[in-house]
């Protein structure tokens, strides 16, 4: 959470305190309070001694005065360190107010005796505005980003303090900005400052004075809204504004830079809530729309609360399934199209809790894909499917063929392919009976890794499999490019075959243009006969779907291996 240690750091200040209003008009009332005071004992003792209660002592009545005006004078330093704007003014009236009695009491008794108190107060008047002064520099100072100029994260700290306390509605908006990694590591930091300087500039032009923009971390803005606007559409013109082209001069060439925009919303004031848990929630719905590309800004609400403890709950699970091996495989079995001959099976990872609560691989794999867990959970599957399937794949003759997924994060680190295959001389496993699906996603991942690592393991035999084709990420010209060997065709062109004349062309196309490459083709989640006789019909090699099969546990999987060797 924003904050954190920092906020741990920063020590009392009275000007920060909750209660700084009632402790700055209590110092005023002291601070008039002896002032009328100070008037009371020189009109009524004058230049006269007074008596103590004790003993046989007494005291000039003008100090007694003077200490009453020293009580006054530090009550209105109190009122300059709590709130130096309005401290300032109450001191400065203060002192008017005591001119005015001393004045008076001169000219009424025509004694010159009060001219010093005459004078402390002039002094004092441009004591309390020496320190106020001073005050407002170092506040500023402090509250101020240096890169950007604009108020930092202690300055949006105290203002959404002041606006909690304060009543009315608003929204609080944290800005990511992402790119500058690349951007500083590309054209150096200089350059990545002049962006940054600009972002900051636009971010500011676009909210005008509709709200107040803070700089809170490396790439972060914080923006606060009043409730008159609409804050989807103002933020929606912030987003253009940032990640519109910024033109950088690098010695003497014009270079176009991009950034991103994400932007997390809370909607704040009805609700009560602490500075604390508004950055909070500021913050996760931010993190959510960094990490999900459903929506550029997203708006902290109970059901993204509910998703976010979600997802937290899933990743426990998962640290804990791979620490105490809850996942199992189930084996979906891969058929021969033209007559029905076993080809292989496909892996796939399911996890169940001891309380027996069973998590979808739909749930737990994208949750697992935004950390560095599925490449365990990769290597897991990989390992448990090829220890299992040894005896068998090498009992077949090699004609068995086991497909294990990998991760798009997974296929383009450098090393992958050396690490797959010394798994499987580790394990004694037939090289040529492993298939590894990839994406069509991971092809637009770092390329040149990825080719690499297919490439090392074609050569070794291991088949490379694209997986959810047709789902819109992959080139053709891409595809030429790589010793694919299958192109597995996603179910949800499948499912419309028998209904659509442009994904029967479609997928009839997809098929010739496999063959073409010398790639073979499987059809995935084939559920009816007449998508059979179709894909027959088109010369589909291979299917995987419930129609003939529905993913089986491994003794179900071997007893088909059995059966067909
Ligand atoms: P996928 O790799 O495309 O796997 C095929 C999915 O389609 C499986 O769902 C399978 O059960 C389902 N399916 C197969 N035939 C049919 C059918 O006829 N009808 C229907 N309705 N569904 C069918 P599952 O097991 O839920 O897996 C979902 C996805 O999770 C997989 O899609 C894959 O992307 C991912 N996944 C599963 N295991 C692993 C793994 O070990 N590693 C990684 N990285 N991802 C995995
Ligand atoms: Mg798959
Ligand atoms: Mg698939």
């Amino acid at each position: 959470m924003r904050g954190g240690k920092d906020s741990d750091r920063r020590f009392f200040r009275l000007a920060d305190s909750k209660y700084r209003n009632l402790y700055l008009y209590l110092a005023f009332a002291v601070s008039i309070l002896a002032v009328v005071c100070n008037g009371f004992i020189s009109n009524r003792f004058g230049n006269s001694v007074l008596p103590l209660p004790f003993g046989d002592y007494s005291i000039p009545a003008s100090s007694v005065s003077g200490v009453v005006q020293a009580v006054s004078a530090t009550s209105c330093i109190l009122m300059v360190i709590i709130d130096y704007k309005t401290g300032v003014k109450l001191a400065f009236f203060t002192f008017l107010f005591s001119i005015f009695g001393i004045s008076r009491g001169i000219i009424a008794t025509g004694s010159m005796a009060s001219i010093p108190g005459l004078a402390n107060c002039i002094i004092f008047i441009f004591v309390t505005f020496l320190i106020g002064y001073q005050l407002e520099a170092s506040d500023r100072f402090a509250l101020t980003d240096s890169s950007t100029g604009l108020p930092n994260r202690y300055g949006f700290e105290r203002v959404l303090n002041s606006r909690l306390s304060g009543i009315g509605r608003g929204y609080v908006a944290y800005l990511h900005v992402g790119g500058f990694h690349d951007l500083n590591a590309n054209l150096g930091r200089k350059y990545g400052n002049i962006i940054l300087k600009e972002t900051a500039a636009r971010i500011s032009a676009i909210i005008g004075e509709r709200g107040d923009v803070f700089k809170i971390e490396g790439a972060e803005f914080a923006i606060i809204l009043s409730e008159e606007c609409n804050y989807e559409s103002v933020l929606g013109q912030v987003i253009d504004a940032v990640e519109a082209p910024i033109e950088v001069d690098k010695n003497g060439i014009s270079i176009k830079c991009f950034v991103s925009a994400n932007v997390g919303v809370a909607d704040f004031y009805d609700r009560h809530l602490s500075t604390d848990e508004v950055m909070m929630c500021t913050d996760v719905a931010m993190n959510y729309a960094v990490n999900h590309d459903e929506s550029k800004i997203c708006t902290y609400n109970d059901a993204l609360k509910a998703k976010v403890a979600r997802t937290t709950e899933i990743e426990k699970m998962i640290k804990e399934a791979l620490e105490k091996e809850y996942f199992y495989l189930q084996y979906q079995p891969q058929f021969i199209l033209d007559g029905k001959k076993l080809r292989g099976f496909e892996a796939l990872v399911r996890l169940r809790m001891p309380d027996g609560s069973v998590v979808s691989p739909g749930e737990f794999i994208p949750i697992a894909e935004k950390t560095d867990l599925i490449l365990e959970i990769d290597r897991y599957v990989r390992h448990r499917a090829m220890t299992e399937f040894k005896e068998i794949c090498s009992r077949s003759g090699d004609s068995l063929v086991v497909s294990v997924n990998v991760s798009a994060k997974e296929i383009s680190n450098l090393g992958f392919s050396d690490e797959v295959l010394d798994m499987i001389r580790e394990i004694g496993f037939p090289a040529e009976c492993l298939e590894i699906e990839i994406t069509e996603y991971s092809l637009v991942q770092s390329m040149e890794n990825t080719i690499i690592n297919i490439q090392d393991l074609r050569e070794h035999g291991v088949k490379i499999a694209v997986d959810d084709f047709g789902t819109g990420y992959t080139s053709l010209s891409q595809l030429l490019n790589l010793p694919v060997s299958l192109l597995k065709i996603d179910k949800s062109l499948i499912d419309n075959i028998e209904d659509s004349e442009i994904n029967r062309d479609f997928v009839k196309t997809v098929i010739y243009m496999g063959h073409l490459m010398n790639c073979e083709v499987i059809s995935e989640g084939v559920e009816k006969e007449r998508q059979l006789r179709l894909l027959n019909q088109f010369d589909c090699d291979f299917i995987q779907g419930f129609v003939w099969s529905r993913p089986l546990d491994y003794d179900a999987a071997v007893e088909l291996c059995d059966q067909s060797i």
